[in-house]
């Protein structure tokens, strides 16, 4: 990366952006037109589970890259136990020098001088008498245990075992995932035996990956304990929402049962028009598609039955009906799919099928376009605080029936319980008063703009903590850059602070900034702190309503020279110039390393890159520009860019740049 510019440093020093290079005075003058939210969450939030006890016993796994243990794994396991478990002995290597062998649990017995790391719940786990409860752990949840000269790590699923497998690696060799290929471990070490007595509880039971550098892979997942996509919901032939026409296909039941759809024929009709007997044949073909994809899914407790992506609502007589009496299309689904999950619950209970009796499984509805609004009424309680209640016990959803929430109008560089937020808000209590369980699909990048930063590192915290003290919440989902392989703007950093704040809401987010920064750059690590405190502070300037008052949500025009006048964009590129300068003798040294720094440096300049060659092009000459943007799209495509705007190709962007 190299770029030629027509430097404006003494107008720099006008600007926030250079806070840490300007004298005192101007550093004051700065702070005051800088406008960070303020937390209104502060302190620990209680209720979540991670007792983590850990002491030396004197014993070591691995010693002098030698070992007698050996890793053990049901001989049923599934493909995620069977990773996770080669997973373990990878790092296990790479750290020891030592590969341990991975053995099933045939006729194996707990003894007090067998060395074993046993993964997940199989016959040596219950032979030690260890238990993976599902009331304690739900299916995320994981617990590790030292029993003589044995651990024993898993959870009542295999998610859970997954997990134990990565807890067990960070005590034991400081593994630290922060992202795609970015893995920290101790090196050339003997392996220490711990004595373990470790129970964690995901604070967001469920947690979705949420961008293209971590979801595209399992295995760069599920180090980070993200689930995989296609891993959480039972997928209904492959979709988990907007699947209602997969469990009731118009093209193979319309002609029969027009009844069963809306006149529009864009969704469901939920009430088969009125007729009670067409309804209960309806839910029926449903059932049969839920029960089959269930059988085919065993390791994911959520399915989803939500609506087409289209909003329109049956307009029929019976529907109108109930939109009229609940104020809402959401009381005519929730009928619907409450009695849809009535038989799911029976028929597992009865254990059909070979579907164990305990399996769990919950399913969800979209509070989405026509179903948004929850059918509620308000009330004033004995405090006189006006509280939510149901208009009636009809349209409360199943214990096992769960509303999933999705705020796209949010403003996310406020945190949900600032200004107009607050309306998202109302809703979650709403939909509370309904729903024992609520799932979160919430959102962090710009996505007319992917190659712009969005700033919602500032609610991010808040958010988590939040969102974790109402008490219901089951699943998150924070949609980043979902289709883009890598991005800039520190999305990739938005990544890792994902992964440890949903886990639990009360680490310190600038505690986790400072090791990224440490760990992703290196000697690097000053400078691009400088770029990203710089970044984070001009872009509360600009959308400051005393400034530049840009809009906050997730749709805005943030591409304009307005937002970044060109002498803030050559500030950045001159900070990760220097930045790339202090990696140098690496290149040297060690190539490898060097390589890495400097990869994760160049993904960060694409953001000030891009804006400096769409928004001031004509400060170049035509041969300049077209080097400068041969460049940009070299570094881009290797990086693994591949989107300007969700959905949008940047191979268009370069056809209009003619390279
Ligand atoms: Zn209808």
């Amino acid at each position: 990366m190299k770029l030629k510019r027509n430097l404006l440093l003494g107008l720099l020093c006008l600007s926030v952006l250079c806070c840490s290079a300007c004298s005192n005075g101007s550093q004051q003058k700065n702070e005051e037109i800088i406008n960070p939210t303020q937390p209104t969450v502060t302190g620990d939030i209680a209720g979540g589970t991670h007792q983590v006890s850990v002491t030396p016993t004197g014993k070591y796994i691995t010693q002098q890259k030698k070992s007698n243990y050996k890793i053990v794994i049901s001989k049923t396991a599934g493909t995620t136990v069977q990773t996770a478990a080669a997973d373990l002995a990878e790092f296990i290597k790479r750290a020891s020098g030592v590969k341990l062998p991975i053995i099933k649990d045939d006729n194996l017995k707990h003894s007090a001088d067998n060395e074993y790391l046993c993964v997940g719940k199989n016959s040596l786990s219950d032979d030690a008498g260890i238990e993976y409860n599902y009331d304690l752990l739900g299916y995320n949840g994981l617990k590790i245990t030292t029993k003589d000269k044995s651990v024993y790590m898993g959870g009542y699923d295999e998610n859970g075992s997954s997990n134990a497998v990565y807890e067990f690696l960070s005590h034991a060799i400081g593994f630290e995932a922060y992202g795609k290929d970015y893995i920290d471990y101790q090196t050339n070490i003997d392996i220490e035996l711990y004595d373990f007595d470790i129970t964690e509880v995901p604070d967001f039971q469920w947690r979705r990956s949420s961008s293209g550098s971590i979801n595209t892979n399992r295995v760069d997942a599920r180090r980070m304990r993200f689930n995989p996509d296609g891993e959480i919901f039972v997928m209904i032939d492959g979709l988990d929402c907007h699947n209602t026409f997969k469990y009731i296909p118009p093209e193979t039941y319309k002609s029969d049962h027009p009844e069963w759809f809306s006149n529009d024929g864009e969704q469901l009709c939920y009430t088969a028009h009125g007729d009670e007997k067409s309804l209960e044949e309806m839910i029926n073909v449903a059932f049969e598609k839920a029960k089959a994809e269930i059988i085919a899914q065993p390791h994911a407790e959520l399915i989803s039955f939500t609506q087409q992506d289209a909003n329109t609502w049956c307009q029929c007589e019976t529907c109108a009906a109930e939109r009229a009496k609940y104020g809402t299309d959401a009381a005519v689904m929730i009928k619907f799919v409450n009695r849809l999950d009535d038989k799911i619950q029976a028929w597992i209970k009865d254990n059909n099928d070979g579907v164990p009796a305990d399996r769990s499984v919950k399913t969800s509805i979209f509070a989405y376009q026509r179903t948004e609004k929850p059918p509620v009424k308000e009330e004033t309680d004995a405090s006189g605080n006006i509280v939510y209640v149901p208009v009636d016990e009809s349209v409360v959803l199943n214990d096992t029936v769960h509303i999933m929430i999705a705020p796209l109008s949010a403003d996310y560089i406020n945190p949900l319980n600032v200004g107009q937020n607050n309306t998202y808000l109302d809703m979650f209590d709403g939909w509370s008063a309904l729903s024992s369980q609520i799932y979160m699909w919430i959102y962090q990048a710009n996505y007319k703009n992917y190659l712009y930063p969005y700033n919602s590192f500032n609610s991010m915290s808040v958010n988590y903590k939040l969102l974790k003290d109402k008490g219901n919440v089951y699943y998150i989902f924070n949609q980043g850059q979902y289709g883009q392989p890598r991005s800039t703007g520190f999305n990739e950093l938005k990544i890792y602070l994902d992964s440890k704040m949903q886990w639990n809401v009360n680490v310190n987010m600038q505690t986790l900034i400072e090791k990224y920064f440490a760990f992703c750059y290196g000697d690097a690590a000053a400078e691009m702190t400088n770029y990203f405190n710089s970044m984070r502070t001009w872009l509360d300037y600009i959308h400051s309503e005393e400034h530049l008052n840009l809009g906050k949500g997730v749709y805005e025009e943030i591409n304009r020279s307005t937002y970044f006048p060109k002498n803030v964009l050559d500030g950045w590129l001159d900070t990760i110039e220097r930045a790339l300068v202090a990696i140098k003798p690496y290149e040297n040294e060690n190539y490898e390393y060097y390589t890495e720094l400097y990869d994760r440096i160049t993904v960060e300049s694409i953001f000030p890159r891009y804006a400096l060659l769409t928004l001031y092009s004509g400060y170049f000459s035509d041969s300049e520009l077209r080097q400068l943007r041969t460049e940009f799209a070299f570094d881009a495509r290797r990086l693994g860019f591949e989107q300007y705007q969700e959905n949008g190709p940047l191979t268009d962007v370069y056809t209009s740049w003619d390279i």
